[in-house]
């Protein structure tokens, strides 16, 4: 390639990381209820982004997708996602995809019932949004972690994000949001009981939709309705409902999700209260066939339990008896089905963590030998040429010594094998307590021992073994071994600025032990 044609590619990729770029700023800036339409853009820009080796904005992209997955109830291909994404962040200290990350884990969290793990990542997403974020995104993780510290409990807190999360929303006038938060504002009161501050919240929600001139959507009918029936005000939640049986259904039937077969359930409770028991039936029969249409089981379950109290108010009462019990057992195979799907979920997300734990056990087990517990001749191939290089770099010596017990066989032959294997184990023992800091202590065969000490001269060498030869000697082998003595001959050798190679090493130690046997054993050679 020519440097202009270098120069051409070079401009073409930052032209298409641009380009990139605003693609995925427009999908995540998308509202929540489009979160169907982010999947396959998203699973393009990040094979693109792959390619192009922009490795943020594959994380952006595969956060979106995340998002995607937890919204549509696929907790653990999203939650697994999101933590990968998350993962990333830390590592490239990345205080966008930071915020957001904990932000769909908290989504995620909650989805499978975590609502403390939740709690924390919400907190999190908040903790982590920089100044420079833009106003919505602040609102929209602010009332993430209202929603998440009033399902744990924490009422005011709750109501104080809520607050702040609104403010901002009417502040920069973005009605849409505005609209999401009051209704999460307002279901959260109805969960709660408060029916004051409920009404309060859907007169302001009536506001806003006057001002922005847009209709409720499913979400906000739903908690619409069921404010007004906390009061017993059936007609007018029926009212606020009226919606789906009009022709401007469609748009409301289109409405991705369960919003509208909760809607119609919500309907047919609304008719049961206030005893229009054939029009209760009808609206019961919608729900019905939208729940099964999109295959909505707990919606389902929650039908047959409306349907059990329909058959009571009408004085059916076997037929509300069965409708109970097959809602009984809906709701247990809900149940049991959703707890699998949460260990699957939680054992999905921690797979990867998992796996990096258990290599690294094994990488330490490789490098272990299993008798005696000390490092393994692989280890000490793996790490002697980089502590040769270091002790090259630094100009200090490096010095070897390999260690052989002294007619073993004997102690095998005479006592027993596994006599000998404690005695292994015992000399091991002492060539642990013998060595700290860098040095390394290695079993390199049957009743050979390695001793590598980086930063020793020969003459500390030497004496370091000599007092390692007299330790083994003098140990209290007699229990063991009775009158046969445990000895040890050793040769060790140096390279004084580290300038030798391993195997040269080796063959100059293993030279001085031969020599250390061949003049009567139990002794140290070394290359003075
Ligand atoms: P020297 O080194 O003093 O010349 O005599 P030696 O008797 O130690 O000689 P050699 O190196 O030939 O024998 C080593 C013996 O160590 C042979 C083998 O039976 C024994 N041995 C090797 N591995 C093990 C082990 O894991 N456990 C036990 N108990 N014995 C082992
Ligand atoms: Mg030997
Ligand atoms: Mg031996």
């Amino acid at each position: 390639m020519t440097t202009e044609a270098a120069e051409t590619a070079g401009a073409v990729a930052v032209h298409e990381r641009t380009t990139l770029e605003a693609t995925l700023a427009e999908l995540e800036d998308r509202p929540p209820s489009q979160f169907r339409s982010l999947a396959t853009p998203a699973a393009l820009i990040e094979r693109r982004a792959d390619e192009l080796g922009a490795g943020d904005l594959a994380m952006r992209a595969r956060l979106l997708r995340a998002m995607s997955l937890v919204r549509e109830g696929r907790s653990e291909q999203g939650g697994r996602r999101a933590h990968q994404v998350l993962a990333w962040a830390q590592q490239h200290d990345h205080p966008f995809l930071l915020a957001r990350a904990h932000r769909v884990l908290s989504l995620f969290y909650r989805q499978i019932g975590d609502l403390s793990e939740g709690l924390s990542h919400a907190v999190q997403c908040v903790a982590n949004l920089t100044d420079d974020e833009p106003q919505n995104v602040r609102a929209l993780h602010l009332m993430r972690l209202a929603v998440a510290l009033d399902e744990s409990g924490s009422t005011e807190e709750g109501d104080r994000r809520f607050r702040e999360a609104l403010t901002i929303a009417t502040e920069i006038g973005d009605l849409d949001l505005t609209m999401n938060i009051l209704n999460n504002m307002a279901y959260t009161a109805f969960e709660n009981g408060d029916e004051p501050g409920a009404r309060e919240l859907i007169r302001h929600m009536h506001e806003v939709r006057e001002r922005s001139g847009r209709d409720f959507g499913a979400l906000e009918i739903d908690t619409i309705a069921r404010i007004e029936m906390m009061s017993g005000n059936y007609d007018a939640a029926e009212q606020a409902l009226h919606i789906i049986l009009d022709g401007a259904t469609s748009a409301l039937l289109s409405h991705e999700g369960d919003a509208p077969a909760v809607c119609m359930l919500t309907l047919a409770e609304a008719r049961r209260l206030s005893r229009r028991y054939g029009a209760a039936q009808e609206a019961l029969d919608a729900a019905v066939a939208l729940a099964e249409e999109r295959g909505l089981d707990r919606v389902r379950a929650q039908i047959r339990e409306e349907q059990a109290a329909l058959f009571a108010a009408t004085g059916r009462y076997q037929e509300a008896y069965d409708e109970h019990r097959a809602f009984y057992a809906a709701a247990n195979a809900l149940n049991s089905r959703q707890r699998e799907a949460q260990a699957r979920a939680l054992q999905a997300v921690f797979e990867a963590t998992e796996a990096r734990r258990a290599s690294e056990h094994f990488r330490e087990m490789a490098h272990r030998d299993a008798l005696t517990g000390l490092r393994n001749r692989r280890y000490v191939n793996e790490r002697l040429p980089a502590l040769l290089s270091e002790a090259v770099a630094r100009r200090t010596p490096l010095s070897l010594a390999i260690l052989d017990l002294d007619h073993f066989k004997r102690i095998n032959d005479t006592l027993s094998h596994s006599t000998g294997d404690t005695v292994l184990q015992e000399v091991s023992r002492l060539l642990t307590d013998a060595v700290s800091g860098p040095m390394i202590a290695a079993r390199i065969g049957g009743e050979e021992f390695l001793l590598v000490l980086p930063g020793m001269t020969a003459e500390e060498a030497a004496d370091c073994c000599e007092r390692l030869r007299l330790r083994i000697r003098a140990h209290a082998w007699e229990p063991l071994t009775g009158t046969m003595p445990v000895t040890t001959s050793i040769g060790v050798t140096t390279a004084p600025e580290g300038r030798a190679t391993p195997s040269s090493l080796m063959s100059l130690a293993d030279r001085n032990l031969y020599v250390a046997k061949r003049e009567g054993r139990d002794r140290v050679v070394a290359d003075l």
